[in-house]
């Protein structure tokens, strides 16, 4: 084991990014006409990096597997961005993010990267705005803010529940103006397969036209993953369907080591799984805690319907557990206290594995607030109750929509009734200060790295990270690398490194197909998602990881003897895209168990039952385990631990309270 260098400059926290930007190497726009990058990825992580790159004057070629960059999984992101911009007053500062994220990150993640993250924030709202991204305003006319969990300001910018969406066209706008210059080349309907290395620099990829089937090389002078998270490893997630390892992955088995791959974020508010059918889930988007209350009948296993059931006789547990930060308690917090309730067997619905999250209050204070502003006397209870409705549908009326027509009830009349679901991934790609993995040359962006959340992210913070990462970090870090650079002539992709990539990944498609077994893709990707559920989800154990990897183990053997890979290999053939995708899955889950096994405390979504305090929380071990493990990959099921000690300078741990 060996310690790996974060390459943090030196300073003081407040003024490192600063004095890193005034001198940090550049590359003048002559020679940034003839350096090409590859950016893989083309989310709001990958198409910012893309934009931005071009903007500055290199030669970028962009990667995504859908149809259009637009279709990223970041469309869905919904609930907002944050940034330090105090419009609200209410005592926000760059410091404050940055103390709440070290904070709702369980003082798992790296002092520097989040200041300057904190810093990068506010900047990020005025590019979007510029890009004429509609952020909702305030009736005066000024962007609107509102709050997420595990902070006390209101410092979330959003655009009703489709933030993300509006983002994403931001910059698929400012993408698709470079595209149009000519600066980027986008490969839409293509799937990096491999990296290509040459003297230990990354100098390429392989990727597979996912129309036509065919394999093609394409040389960059850097890389960039920009993949997006792996929560499908679970297979039910809020991820999009397509998401998944295996650009990281790839990267990975070349020799960039792989960040907290156990850091997993399980999501309080999802719909309910209901049945073995489904083969994903659905986010409710924590904004709604602004307003809805969480609770359960305070009588175990209780029949009755919600509004039959009076107030004296619910159990609102968040606002009884954490009084100061009530119903906003971080996503980990809120989590384990609605499975800690339904375990008990106060869950409500069908399944019992679920609680209500309530807008009636929220609708009657907005309802009367209306009549008080529109001067009406004497309102019916009905006509304050259709006022607050108008409120709340303004706010959150899609993801009413969204429920209602999942569901088939009415959140208007009805509780929601939500619970827990595996929605991001802190681990990641291990990145250096600028964002370059352990292989010169190859930088990851956005979920796709390890770096700024710790052990759990906060609300809104993804967003923000992804853009931060694009737009403002990596234009000028990878000048630090591409200044070496300048003398480097484009690598002409017969070299035989590259023949040597594209023979392997045409033999892992050839194998995949000449198995002809008798199960789907599905069926072992549905097994996997089970066992890292049960043994490697919201709470884990060493009886259960170490059943886990021998698990997942077998079950990988299984797969390579007898999937069913149906359709030939030079055609649209998803269920080929789902066989590739499901392999690297089924190396990643050991690891994460493996990581999770490791880590003998409890932080953040990493909730081990042997380590908790008691009344329930989690219990870290700063003294033994205050590292970013950063794993390396030695030959399957082989890996090998390297630890980035973590130095608190500004931030001193301590036990996280939100009560
Ligand atoms: C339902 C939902 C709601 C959310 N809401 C919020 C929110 O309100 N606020 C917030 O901050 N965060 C939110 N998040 C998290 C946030 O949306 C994501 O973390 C973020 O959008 C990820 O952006 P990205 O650019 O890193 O990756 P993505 O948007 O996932 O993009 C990945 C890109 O990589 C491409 N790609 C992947 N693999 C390959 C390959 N092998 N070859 C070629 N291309 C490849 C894809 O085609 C895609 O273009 C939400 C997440 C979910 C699931």
């Amino acid at each position: 084991m060996s310690k790996v260098d974060s390459k943090i400059p030196a300073g003081s926290l407040a003024e490192k990014w600063t004095q890193y930007r005034s001198s940090v190497p550049l590359v003048n726009p002559a020679n940034k006409r003839s350096i090409e990058i590859i950016v893989v990825g083309s989310g709001l992580a990958g198409a910012s990096a893309a934009s931005t790159l071009a903007e500055l004057g290199y030669k970028v070629k962009c990667f995504c597997f859908q149809d259009s960059p637009r279709r990223a999984h970041s469309i869905a992101a919904q609930g907002g961005i944050n940034a330090a911009k105090n419009y609200q007053n209410d005592g926000d500062s760059v410091y404050r993010l940055f103390y709440d994220t070290v904070k709702g990150g369980d003082y798992r993640s790296r002092e520097a990267n989040v200041y300057r993250l904190a810093e990068v924030s506010a900047n990020i709202i005025d590019q979007c705005v510029a890009q004429g991204v509609p952020l909702a305003r305030e009736y005066g006319g000024l962007l609107s803010n509102r709050s997420f969990g595990g902070t006390q300001v209101q410092r979330t910018f959003y655009a009703a529940g489709q933030t993300g969406q509006q983002l994403l066209l931001g910059a698929y706008s400012s993408l698709e103006r470079q595209i149009g210059l000519g600066n980027v080349e986008m490969c839409a309907r293509h799937e990096m397969l491999e990296v290509v290395l040459i003297d230990g620099k990354a100098r390429g990829i392989i990727a597979r036209d996912l129309i036509s089937g065919k394999l093609e090389r394409h040389f960059g002078h850097a890389v960039l993953i920009c993949s997006g998270g792996y929560g499908n490893v679970f297979y039910l997630s809020t991820n999009a369907m397509g998401s998944n390892a295996t650009a990281a992955w790839k990267a990975h088995k070349k020799g960039a080591y792989f960040g907290n791959p156990c850091f997993t974020q399980i999501h309080p508010t999802c719909i309910p799984v209901s049945g073995d059918h489904q083969s994903k889930l659905t986010l409710m988007s924590e904004s709604l805690r602004n307003d809805g209350r969480i609770w359960v009948p305070k009588q175990k296993d209780d029949k009755r319907k919600a509004f039959d059931i009076p107030e004296e006789e619910r159990d609102y547990y968040l606002e009884r557990r954490y009084p100061a930060f009530g119903n906003l308690v971080p996503r980990d917090v809120a989590s384990r206290a609605a499975k800690e309730r339904c375990d008990a067997g106060f869950g409500v619905g069908t399944s019992k594995m679920a609680v209500y999250l309530d807008f009636a209050a929220a609708i009657e204070r907005y309802g009367k607030q209306q009549i008080l502003k529109l001067g009406i006397d004497n309102a019916s209870a009905e006509e304050i109750r259709k006022h607050g409705m108008d409120v709340v549908k303004e706010k959150y009326g899609n993801l009413f929509d969204m429920y209602k027509q999942i569901t088939g009830e009415d959140p208007y009349q009805l509780p929601m009734r939500i619970y827990p679901a595996v929605h991001y991934t802190m681990g990641g790609l291990w990145v250096d200060y600028n964002l370059m993995t352990t292989v010169p040359g190859m930088y990851a962006l956005g979920e796709a790295n390890f770096s700024d959340h710790g052990a759990n992210r906060l609300g809104a913070s993804a967003l923000m990270q992804g853009l931060a990462d694009g737009y403002f970090i990596i234009p000028y870090t990878i000048g630090s690398y591409l200044s070496n650079e300048i003398r480097t002539k484009a690598i002409p992709t017969n070299h035989p490194a590259f023949e040597e990539a594209e023979k392997n990944v045409q033999a892992t498609i050839d194998r995949l197909f000449a198995i002809k077994g008798t199960h789907s893709v599905d069926h072992f990707h549905k097994k996997l998602g089970k066992i890292m559920w049960d043994k490697c989800g919201m709470a884990r154990n060493e009886k259960g990881l170490k059943e886990a990897i021998e698990e997942i183990r077998a079950l990988r053997e299984e797969f390579w003897k007898d999937v069913r890979v149906t359709g030939t290999p030079n055609e649209l053939n998803p269920e080929l895209e789902k066989a590739g995708r499901v392999s690297d899955f089924l190396e990643l889950g050991e690891l994460m168990c493996m990581d999770a096994l490791q880590r003998k405390e409890s932080c953040g979504g990493h909730f081990r039952e042997e380590y908790q305090t008691e009344d329930g929380e989690a219990k870290r071990d700063d003294d033994g385990f205050s590292f970013v493990a950063a794993w390396e990959y030695k030959g399957q099921g082989s890996f090998e631990l390297h630890k980035e000690e973590l130095n608190f300078d500004v931030v001193h741990p301590s036990q996280r309270s939100y009560k």
